[in-house]
């Protein structure tokens, strides 16, 4: 159990900042929009406009210049942005725009100028948000009707459409060579659909061939969905087996998380009961097969009788969502640098929650609150000390969203940038800074400029004392990776990762306020050390994938060295790059090149390009075909093992 307060918000907020202001944030956060709200222009743009007049200056702790950045601020705004009330700050809710908000009036009662589009703190972005059911959603057994609901819920990643075809059960649906596995071998399913298990043989068995108590990639529904698709099914059919899954509720297709690509198929649960009556003709039972293929790790797959009709229609949903960017002005135009942390969270959970199936708030207080109550800091220290002397470098300030649904916020500014790319000679980010521990600081991007290790360094030396973990790497699963992609110096500070990542339990109770503060100040430190030297030098910096991995990437073994853009869905997958030194490289792939097929697997999305890449090992020559300048072309590239 968390140890966040109970009472409403309002109450909070009538304590944090003061009873005058009271009335203007309860309309804030009334006038959050809708979510039909259509996504051209947020009607709530305009809502730090109607609190012109209102004591901000209540918002902000009393300080003189160039003073530490009270802790009591910092623990304030943490705890406001990770307010249950504010929904997980999850894209599409109510609360993320009531956070944007806030961010916004904070922003002007730390004196920071609007620097978002037409005038206001706001930049808007229009995201897809989940999907949702539409007619006809239904499935057809001899003559008997079943719509969606209880015995028959289509997947999040189905394609729209009707089917009619022969049904066959195809075990788990795993083609594993690595396993000595292939639920598909000697089973024709062209044009057929697919009715398969879920998870894996061995789950919840320490002596399984997979690898028992934890799933394989194998075991995930992209991956039957893939597999089914390139061996010729036209639909999937999922269902609970009755081992360890019986009586289990179908679940709804996601309406919150990612992209929602499509698999290229149709994709649906179904039920126990329906499954038993697919396999009816065949003499089986579900339970029976599932024990044959259990007992000896064996397939048991067996074409079936029956056909079915498959009716998918699925709606995505889309919202707008909003950047938050306040300026302080220096005085040369074309200097820029740029202070970031993502404000947005998982929501009520989703694709992205380790908490398996929760529906509570994600409060995300480390994740990112903490970075975000940072960025606020780091922008009231230089703007009290701005107020005494201006800065060389316009100074600017993000909150971005759409971090945990693929750094769609920071991809946007960089795609539109409110102020020319070019002048931006460093962004540093803060996401998960909350929990400082054994006083360790990891710092990542050092390798992006030249000037870096030494100027961090002293920083370190004057303002800081960390231990600091250094990394030269300029990607990781954070926003400045939307940076250097655009070859920009980029540092990332971050304290590590913990067991109540992306869970409920990230709560602003466990977080390390003191250590907030010193990072707060030696941020601010290291942007004042910047904005009094000259330009950065620009540095490809060696790749070091730890963080990535300490995030949940899953450590597969083949590597190819590309950086797929997060902003790319559908048709291929786009390269923004790729690494140096790496086996793309080395075979001509470049940047701006899209691949659509991986050795023989077809590419539409970066589900498809994941799984190709994981199904094939270091060490292996494959094919793979890019789009280039409006022509196809072939590569043949070795890969490698990953770093
Ligand atoms: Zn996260």
């Amino acid at each position: 159990m968390s140890a966040v307060p109970s009472e409403r918000l309002s109450l909070l907020l009538l304590l944090a900042i003061g009873a005058a202001m009271v009335g203007s944030l309860t309309a804030a956060t009334a006038a959050a929009p809708a979510r039909e709200t259509p996504p051209t222009k947020p009607a709530h743009a305009v809502v730090p406009e109607r609190l012109t007049g209102i004591p901000v200056s209540q918002l902000l702790v009393s300080m003189p210049a160039g003073a530490r950045v009270p802790e009591a601020q910092l623990r304030r705004d943490v705890w406001l942005l990770a307010h249950p009330d504010w929904e997980g700050r999850g894209i599409g809710t109510a609360g993320i725009d009531s956070a944007a908000n806030y961010l916004a009036l904070r922003m002007r009662a730390i004196g920071l100028a609007p620097g978002g589009d037409d005038g206001t703190y706001f930049q808007s972005l229009e995201v897809t948000t989940g999907v949702e059911v539409g007619e006809p959603c239904a499935i057809e057994i001899a003559g008997n009707r079943f719509a969606a609901g209880e015995d028959f819920e289509p997947i999040g990643f189905s394609t729209n459409g009707r089917l009619k075809a022969p049904l066959v059960f195809a075990g788990y649906g795993i083609s594993a060579p690595g396993y000595q596995y292939d639920d598909y071998a000697g089973l024709d399913v062209r044009d057929k659909l697919v009715l398969v298990l879920t998870n894996e043989p061995g789950e919840m068995d320490s002596t399984s061939r997979f690898d028992g108590s934890v799933n394989t990639a194998h075991a995930e529904l992209r991956t039957k969905a893939i597999v089914a698709r390139e061996h010729g099914a036209l639909g999937l059919l999922v269902v609970n087996g009755p081992r360890h899954h019986a009586g289990e509720p179908l679940r709804a297709p996601r309406r919150d998380g990612a992209g929602y690509m499509t698999s290229g198929l149709l994709a649906a649960s179904v039920s126990e009961r329906l499954a038993e009556r697919m396999l009816a003709g065949s003499g089986h039972t579900l339970r029976e097969l599932q024990d044959s293929i259990e007992r000896d790790t064996r397939p048991a797959s067996v074409a079936l009788a029956d056909s079915a009709t498959v009716m998918v229609t699925l709606r995505r949903t889309r919202a707008t969502t909003r950047n938050v960017v306040g300026v302080i002005a220096g005085r040369d135009s074309a200097r820029t640098l740029v202070v970031g942390a993502h404000y947005d969270h998982l929501g009520f959970g989703g694709e992205s929650s380790l908490a398996a199936d929760s529906h509570a708030p994600h409060v995300g207080a480390d994740d990112n609150a903490s970075g975000t109550a940072a960025m606020l800091g780091v922008a009231t220290q230089l703007a009290a000390r701005a107020a005494a002397r201006t800065p060389q470098h316009h100074l600017v300030f993000c909150a971005f969203t759409g971090e945990e649904i693929g750094l769609l916020g920071s991809g946007h500014f960089v795609d539109q940038p409110t102020r020319p790319l070019p002048t931006v000679e460093t962004m540093i980010n803060m996401d998960m800074v909350g929990r400082l521990s054994r006083n360790r600081l990891a710092v990542s991007g050092t390798g992006t400029a030249a000037e870096f290790p030494a100027m961090l360094a002293a920083v370190n030396a004057s303002t800081g004392g960390f231990e600091i973990k250094s990394s030269e790497d300029g990607y990781g699963p954070s926003d400045h990776s939307s940076f250097y992609k655009r070859r920009l110096p980029v540092l990332f500070l971050f304290t590590g990762a913990h067991v109540d990542y992306h869970k409920p339990s990230d709560t602003p109770d466990k977080l390390e306020y003191a250590g907030l503060a010193r990072i707060t100040q030696f941020c601010a430190a290291v942007v004042e050390s910047l904005d009094a030297r000259p330009r950065p030098t620009f540095h490809q910096a060696r790749s070091d994938s730890t963080i990535g991995r300490i995030a949940g990437g899953a450590g597969y073994g083949a590597y190819l060295g590309t950086i797929p853009d997060y902003m790319q869905t559908e048709g291929g997958v786009l390269l923004s790059g790729v690494r140096s030194g790496g086996p793309a490289e080395q075979a001509g792939l470049r940047g701006a090149d899209t691949i659509i097929q991986f050795d023989g697997v077809h590419v539409d999305n970066i589900y498809d390009y994941t799984y190709a890449l994981r199904s094939r090992k270091p060490g292996q020559q494959v094919r793979i075909t890019v789009k280039r300048e409006g022509g196809n072309m072939d590569f043949v590239v070795t890969l490698g093992r990953r770093p």
